[in-house]
């Protein structure tokens, strides 16, 4: 298995790319599709999954055509479908948490709402992509519609237990140096929200 990531557009959005024999599985395809396309095509590797760890418009931006180019459509869990901008015929929905099986790989969904009420973080290997949820050294806004602080601690409390050498990938490079990837055991000792899930939760209450 091999991850490529590519930050585009203005927010600095994370797309990623997860290779495995050839296939790849697309993670938060956005805003710049020529650059996706070239690195599937330099890499000779066909998509045959695409997830949304969230249906926030900056985490799908021109996924559509992406979509349609390759005949796909995007899982998105269900409690998202209601704000999803996307056609719906290019979506395919589901309750998480579930597993998937693409590119010889295991997919484990965990629901972690919050951010917003149908946020996934996606579980392949050791690997974790948490999208809007979690942040190094910060956590995804629970100050927009659909956002629940208190649902936002409890998924943090449940990435806390995860194996310490779980590596991260977020949905945005907000870190220090352009930040995007870490380690449950990197972010227990430096995000302060993180710790404070583990910690004392209740803190984390007048945090968020
Ligand atoms: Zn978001």
């Amino acid at each position: 298995m091999k991850i490529y990531t590519l930050m585009l557009g203005p927010m600095s959005n994370c797309t990623y790319i997860v290779e495995n024999e050839g296939q790849a599985i697309l993670i938060d395809p956005s805003w710049d599709m020529a650059a996706i396309y070239k690195l599937l095509e330099n890499k000779s590797l066909k998509p045959v999954a695409v997830f949304f760890t969230h249906a926030h418009q900056d985490h799908m931006t021109n996924a559509d055509q992406l979509l349609k180019k390759y005949g796909l459509k995007g899982y998105l869990e269900e409690k998202d479908e209601t704000f999803c901008e996307l056609p719906n015929n290019l979506i395919e929905t589901y309750k998480a948490p579930k597993e998937f099986k693409f590119a010889g790989l295991n997919i484990e969904v965990l629901l972690t709402p919050g951010h917003t009420r149908g946020s996934v973080c996606i579980k392949i290997d050791n690997v974790l992509f948490t999208g809007d949820t979690l942040f190094v050294n910060s956590v995804g806004r629970t100050d927009l519609p659909g956002a629940n602080p208190d649902n936002l601690i409890q998924s943090l409390t449940m990435l806390a237990g995860l194996p310490q050498d779980t590596v991260i990938y977020s949905g945005h490079s907000y870190g220090i140096n352009d930040g995007f990837k870490s380690t449950i055991k990197q972010e227990l000792a430096t995000n302060p929200y993180l710790k404070m899930a583990k910690e004392n939760p209740k803190i984390l209450e007048d945090m968020l």
